[in-house]
């Protein structure tokens, strides 16, 4: 019998003892495995997942690890399950939570942080003191699902109330998943200054952040927006999304486009999320004197940085991680008042059973896949692959 102490269920949404989940084995391996469903403590709900995105992070920490960080090493072979964009439905409550409702549909943020550090007291819960700290004797608390603890390739949650964000009826699971990459872009725009009405801005590689960070920064009012690629195609969404220029940097010198594209002087913000061993020389160049460049991607290897420059022009560089400062909630505002089309990105939904096919869809690209989503339930339950 499912439960807990002071949990409260509803035989209207019915949760069994243990759920289907992929857990990780040695690196790049996922195994299909059965575990309890979790019970939920004192200001957390148990979600019901019905739909998880597929990120480029995730595919990062299958294959190598890192930044997942599991009783505090790698996390290979330690049951844990991976997956962290994911949406569903409130389907128990801890003890004493009153501020959801079970059958309310819900999309997630990743960090909950440990709640008692000096950053997450001033909202910074992305870069919490005690990450990964959630185990044995040095339990803070911490909670960074898919990271630090388990994660949504699987069928339910806990989650703590502080990383959820209501969402409207309107607005269709995959969409949902969308929230917490959109809420990054806006976590890496407030850390730049939030107000960009009337600024420009470039964003530098056109992965999912970078196509949402397009769809914030117009969203905010910025003009113009430049988006900066390799692929055509990607470009192309970059503009249906707003970008009012985009460049592809194959095929002209990117810091002088920029530079044309912006009356000669550079622009006021740019939004790294490309992570090429170029791409902070080239943002540094390409803001304007007194321009601030945020950080948003994890490139592999160390890059040599023109500072010199940096400090001759008084430019500012800010490393952005995940979704701080409950940038989801303003993401969300913009999604659900359709001021842009999130679903632009998303190209293909999975069954929950099909996640190495997910995967592989998203890492090689097939089908120009963007946004991969897999589904425990509904349509996508039964094998329909690409939409
Ligand atoms: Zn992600
Ligand atoms: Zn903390």
């Amino acid at each position: 019998m499912y439960g807990g102490p002071g949990v409260k269920t509803s035989k209207d949404l019915p949760i069994p003892d243990t759920m289907k989940a992929w857990v990780l084995g040695n690196p790049g391996e996922l195994k299909l495995t059965q575990k309890p469903v979790p019970a939920p403590k004192r200001a957390e709900v148990l979600v019901r997942i019905d739909a998880v995105a597929i990120c480029a992070t995730d595919l990062e920490i299958i294959d190598h690890g890192s930044p997942a960080l599991i009783e505090g090493g790698k996390p290979f072979n330690k049951n844990f399950t991976p997956g962290h964009e994911y949406m569903g439905t409130v389907a128990a409550l801890g003890p004493g939570v009153d501020e959801y409702k079970i059958g309310q549909r819900v999309t997630v943020e990743i960090h909950a942080g440990c709640g008692q550090c000096k950053r997450c007291r001033e909202g910074m819960y992305t870069s919490c003191h005690n990450y990964g700290l959630n185990y044995g004797d040095v339990d803070k608390g911490h909670r960074a699902n898919g990271f630090t603890t388990d994660g949504g390739f699987c069928e339910y949650q806990v989650n703590n109330i502080n990383t959820l964000v209501a969402i409207p009826d309107a607005m269709s699971d995959e969409e949902a998943t969308l929230v917490v990459t959109a809420g990054t872009a806006m976590y890496g725009l407030t850390e730049l200054g939030g107000l960009v009405a009337g600024e420009s801005v470039v964003v530098t590689g056109p992965g999912p952040i970078g196509l949402l960070g397009v769809a914030v920064a117009k969203a905010l009012g910025a003009h113009p927006v430049i988006l900066t690629g390799t692929r055509d195609n990607r470009l192309a969404i970059g503009r249906e999304l707003g970008a009012d220029h985009v460049i592809n940097v194959r095929n002209e010198n990117v810091v002088e486009a920029v530079k044309r594209l912006n009356g000669g002087k550079g622009v006021d913000y740019v939004v790294e999320c490309s992570g090429a061993p170029n791409a902070v020389n080239e943002a540094v160049y390409m803001v304007n004197r007194g321009g601030k460049v945020c950080l948003a991607a994890f490139p592999h290897a160390e890059t040599s940085v023109d500072v010199a420059h940096i400090v001759r022009n008084n430019i500012y560089l800010y490393g952005i991680r995940g979704e701080g400062k409950s940038a989801t909630h303003r993401a969300e505002a913009f999604m659900s008042q359709k001021r842009f089309d999130a679903t632009k990105i998303h190209t293909h939904t999975f069954a929950l059973d099909d996640l190495p096919t997910a995967i592989r869809y998203a890492k090689d690209r097939v089908d120009d896949a963007i946004k991969v989503v897999v589904k425990a339930r509904g349509v996508a339950a039964h094998r329909v692959a690409a939409e």
